[in-house]
């Protein structure tokens, strides 16, 4: 198999989008204007011409081809270089339907048009009694001789009023179940006895209509597949329309389009503080939301199920729209929303005007396509029947995850065990006496371990510790510390005196030199049984300090682990590494224990959220599960969500890690993002259980505190959000 250049990939794009996409294209882009038909078929016939008309058709079909992640560059520097995202309706919706369902006569009749440009298309689905409930709709289609009549009416059709086409459930028996009487039909708007008629909206822009049909008659051959299966493939056209979210780009467009309006109407202080760290907050989402749109794209090529993805992309990608506008608007500010009906440019600041046109559209993301309401139910559905397992893939699935999670999932693992099962070993490198395996197995076994719920802080005594002592240069007191820690010899505690050790420290101090005198208090230090050493980790120092002769009080943290204050009576360290190679040892460790808290989070979200469904199927209230109430089955699905999101972003990071890049920024962003949803999660699961929620005796009480806690662990989110608002990741 060939290898791809990804990066001469890009700049091919890069290049062919910057020298062919027509300018005044460009330029309606730059300007957040609604794309006209003529300008975006204008664009298709240019990719068409390139043999780029169909990134998401097999190549047999006109397709380009291309993997997952070239499908992603495509879709990203096409935004970034201000160039129209391709025009749906037949390329992504129809088209996946014509190659799977049609007949060969069809995707020969219909295909190139879509190809190319020519063809425009729209969805006639929605009626005025049959929005969110589909199957109800009542269009009806009674066949006569080789044609069906078609009459009733559609409405809220985007673009119905510049397409050639229209592709429309209809009714074509009330025998039956009502999902088993519908068809799909494909019908040219310019048939007599079809009127068209523009619906006014909020935005100001015209692409909603009325679509009226009046005994408009249309060839059988234009029927997709069965009479009567229509149901089958109109839901298979909708999962494809709802993984549009996978094509992030736009989102990405959207967020330097806000940031970038932000920076010029800030006003004060306090409100540009706010509005900095909101768009924080929503890059950090955008991360995860990046990594669920890769992994939807790739599944989709590969022919594998898609599951819950189409809906979690939909919402998660249309709340941060949302979320995104909603922030313009408030930069915006009064002044132009009171201007709104300025038309003279040179009166008002014409690009904030725009801003609250896009407000207002934006509103419909999360109508269109399936309201979130009805994805959340989606969601609901396969949780309380299917369970999480199927929708909720370990990070690095594989032998070393079902190992760790059956570990955990067994109980009463201690440090021996652990020790047994050589998990301080992973990260240290064979020469040294270790596994050397890559970080992504030690990310399988904290999050098996954590989703099998095992209590204990692997990402400080099995990672960072052992990387902190594998990165020291070499010496007597390091090698018997290092190979102590991993066969039980010596137990070696680590403080890392950085921001992220969020130790508590009291009149600690430690002298300069070769053998330097601790004095002070150190608390919060991550405890192990018969601790013999501690290290003490900062950017210019490694030390270690034998424990006999220190004060040690037993303490805890948020969630029952154990912990250590430790009172240095003049206890004196030993040095490991000073100066450039104390700081490569703590940027190698500490880097890696942020991101397995971040794992830990998201591993022990998992039991957290399966437990809270189990409660709510088993307690019963007004005579009913509470599963039953919508209410509740929507609060699982918004928790799942939030899982969904943070595990992706938790995987990002990793990937960044992994791939050798340093990764600071995905890995602020990703740690934020779990601490905050870590919060989330375990706030949701206390108040599902009820009062219930508020004991002690309840398992999912100690993996609430557990993401509570994780919260803390390595920084929270306030000190990643700072990093970042700082700009220097
Ligand atoms: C800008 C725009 C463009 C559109 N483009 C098209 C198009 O091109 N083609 C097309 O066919 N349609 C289109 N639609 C229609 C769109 O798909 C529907 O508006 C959508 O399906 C919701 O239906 P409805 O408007 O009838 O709302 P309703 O179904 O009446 O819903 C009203 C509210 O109740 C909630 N709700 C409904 N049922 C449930 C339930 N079971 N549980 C919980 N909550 C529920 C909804 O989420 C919503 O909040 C478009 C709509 C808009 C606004």
């Amino acid at each position: 198999m060939t290898q791809i250049d990804y990066t001469a990939f890009e700049a091919e794009v890069r290049s062919f989008a910057e020298t062919h996409c027509p300018a005044d294209i460009r330029q309606m882009v730059r300007d957040s204007k609604k794309i006209t038909r003529d300008a975006w078929s204008r664009w298709q016939k240019v990719l068409f011409d390139h043999g780029w008309g169909a990134p998401n058709w097999p190549v047999e079909h006109g397709g380009t081809g291309w993997d997952a992640r070239q499908r992603y560059i495509f879709d990203t520097v096409l935004a970034e270089t201000r160039c129209p995202p391709q025009y749906h309706h037949g390329l992504r919706h129809l088209g996946p339907v014509l190659i799977k369902y049609g007949s060969q006569e069809q995707r020969d009749r219909f295909m190139p048009g879509i190809l190319d440009g020519t063809d425009w298309w729209c969805q006639g689905y929605s009626e005025p009694g049959s929005g969110s409930d589909l199957a109800s709709l009542r269009t009806k289609a009674e066949r006569d001789g080789d044609d069906y009549v078609v009459t009733g009416q559609k409405i809220w059709t985007s673009h119905a009023h510049e397409a050639d086409w229209i592709y429309a459930l209809v009714r074509t028996s009330v025998e039956d179940k009502k999902q088993k009487g519908i068809t799909l039909l494909l019908i040219p708007l310019d048939s007599p006895g079809i009127t068209v008629k523009q619906i006014r909206t909020i935005d100001n822009i015209h692409h909603v209509n009325e679509v009226f049909f009046e005994s408009v008659r249309v060839p059988v051959a234009n029927r997709i597949g069965e009479e009567g299966q229509g149901w089958t493939y109109g839901k298979y056209l909708l999962s494809h329309e709802r993984l549009g979210g996978a094509n992030t780009a736009p989102t990405f467009q959207l967020f330097d389009g806000v940031k970038r309006l932000t920076e010029r109407h800030g006003g004060s202080a306090l409100r540009r503080a706010d509005i900095q760290l909101r768009l924080i907050e929503i890059e950090s989402r955008m991360l995860g939301l990046k990594e669920q749109g890769r992994a939807a794209v790739g599944a989709a090529m590969r022919g594998e199920s898609l599951g819950l993805m189409p809906s979690g992309l939909k919402v998660i990608s249309c709340n941060i729209q949302q979320a995104l506008c909603d922030l313009a608007i408030e930069a915006v500010g009064p002044t132009h929303a009171a201007r709104r009906g300025t038309v003279d440019p040179d009166q008002a600041d014409a690009e904030a005007l725009r801003w609250i046109s896009t407000y207002f559209l934006n509103r419909s993301r999360t109508i269109v396509g399936g309201s979130d309401e009805v994805q959340k139910n989606l969601i609901a559905g396969q949780l309380f029947k299917g369970g999480l397992d199927p929708v909720a893939p370990a990070l690095v699935p594989g032998p070393v995850f079902d190992a760790a999670l059956r570990a955990g999932t067994d109980g009463g693992i201690n440090w021996a065990a652990v020790l047994g099962m050589g998990w301080p070993m992973t990260l240290v490198p064979e020469d040294q006496g270790g596994a050397g395996a890559g970080l992504e197995d030690m990310v399988a076994i904290v999050e098996g371990a954590a989703r099998g719920t095992l209590d204990l802080n692997l990402a400080m005594h099995c990672a960072v510790t052992p990387l902190l002592l594998s990165h020291a240069p070499a010496g007597a007191l390091h090698d018997r510390l290092l190979a102590g820690h991993m066969d039980g010899s010596a137990v070696v505690l680590t403080a890392l005196l950085t921001d992220e050790g969020g130790l508590d420290s009291r009149d600690f101090s430690l002298e300069p030199g070769a053998n330097p005198l601790v004095s002070g208090m150190l608390g919060g230090v991550e405890a192990l049984p018969g601790a013999t050493h501690l290290l003490l980790a900062s950017a210019d120092r490694l030390l270690a300090v034998p424990l006999d002769g220190v004060g040690i009080a037993e303490n805890a943290t948020l969630d029952g682990r154990p912990t250590v204050d430790l009172r240095f009576g003049g206890a004196r360290a030993e040095v490991l590494a000073e100066g450039t190679a104390a700081a490569r040892a703590l940027n190698m460790a500490q880097p890696v224990g942020t991101l397995l808290s971040g794992v830990d989070a998201v591993g022990t979200m998992v039991p957290v959220i399966a437990q809270t469904v189990a409660y709510l199927q088993g307690r019963r209230q007004f005579d009913q599960p509470l599963a039953e109430f919508q209410v509740l089955r929507h609060r699982i699905a918004d928790m799942y969500l939030t899982y969904l999101n943070s595990s992706a972003a938790v995987l990002r990071a990793m990937n960044d890690m992994a791939e050798g890049e340093t990764a600071p920024r995905s890995l602020a962003m990703a740690k934020l993002r779990s601490s905050r949803d870590a919060k989330t999660v375990a706030h949701g699961a206390i108040q599902l259980h009820g009062g219930m929620g508020m004991t002690e005796e309840l398992p999912t009480t100690r993996l609430n505190k557990r993401l509570l806690q994780s919260g803390f662990d390595f920084g929270d989110a306030m000190l990643h959000a700072e990093r970042l608002a700082a700009g220097n990741l």
